[in-house]
């Protein structure tokens, strides 16, 4: 098997007597859409920030794309940091620059000339279905739409691996529907690989190959998606069967 895209090891992470990652271990493989499933404070965030070190491990070791980036600081750092690109649930948008600007400003920073920007920031919006929202603001777009800008964002800097922070938490159902597919689209054309977090079991089983469950600062349970759905005696089945029952039961009272 090739190098993992993420590689965590005994990462643990402390704040003040609350321990927020309790030796945290993952291998995320290139091409592959891995999702952590917890409740709010098991340590999803935490464990998110630290494989970009935007937030650093106590303990342990963090590789993203073959550079152990608990091992480097400032420039080297900085330059490993690009390898990851963030979405997040409230989009972080600039709300004063159109949707190609918006895209095109992780170019800039990489000074990748003009002209070359500006093709790549259309060619980005065409692939996700925003082409003729150019020179729209965020504050003309929907919640999907400006989260499908914040993907076009995200890809630009071309990362190794897409980190997704709650991105869909903030959206209706039909909406989040929408979002997963182009996540698990581009997953399929483009080989993009992503992390995940979320407290939505649907986001996990609609376009998660692997997971893991969070509690407490640990994984309670990791393995591919189907095999602990199948299990009643995991949490992921358990969880699915009770969420199945309620859904049933809602429309066999109706
Ligand atoms: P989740 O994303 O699963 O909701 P977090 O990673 O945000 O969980 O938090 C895990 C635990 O660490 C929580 O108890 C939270 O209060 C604590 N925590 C997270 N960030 C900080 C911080 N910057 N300072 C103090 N405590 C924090």
């Amino acid at each position: 098997m090739s190098e993992p895209s993420i590689s965590l090891s005994g990462v643990r992470k402390r704040f003040g007597d609350t321990v927020a990652l309790d030796g945290v271990d993952l291998d995320v493989q290139p091409g592959e859409i891995f999702g952590i499933l917890g409740r709010s404070g098991a340590g999803k965030s935490t464990l998110l920030r630290t494989v970009n070190l935007l937030t650093r491990p106590d303990a342990g070791t963090v590789r993203v794309d073959g550079a152990e980036l608990t091992a480097l600081s400032g420039r080297e750092l900085r330059a490993a940091r690009a390898k990851t690109a963030m979405i997040f649930q409230h989009f972080n948008l600039l709300s004063n620059r159109n949707a190609a600007s918006n895209v095109a400003l992780p170019l800039r920073l990489a000074r990748t000339p003009r002209a070359r920007r500006r093709a790549r920031a259309l060619e980005l919006l065409d692939l996700v279905g925003l082409a003729d929202k150019a020179r729209a603001y965020p504050g003309q777009l929907s919640g999907g739409q400006r989260q499908r800008l914040a993907i076009a964002r995200a890809l630009a800097a071309e990362p190794a691996v897409l980190l997704s922070d709650e991105a869909t938490s903030a959206l209706d159902t039909d909406t989040t529907d929408e979002i997963l597919d182009l996540l698990a689209r581009l997953n399929r054309e483009l080989g993009l690989t992503v992390l995940l977090i979320t407290h939505e079991l649907e986001v996990i089983t609609r376009i998660c190959h692997r997971a893991a469950v969070m509690e407490a600062g640990r994984f309670a349970e990791t393995g591919p998606v189907p095999e602990l759905l199948a299990d009643p005696a995991t949490r992921l089945g358990s969880s699915a069967r009770r969420l199945a029952a309620r859904l049933l039961g809602e429309e066999a009272v109706r």
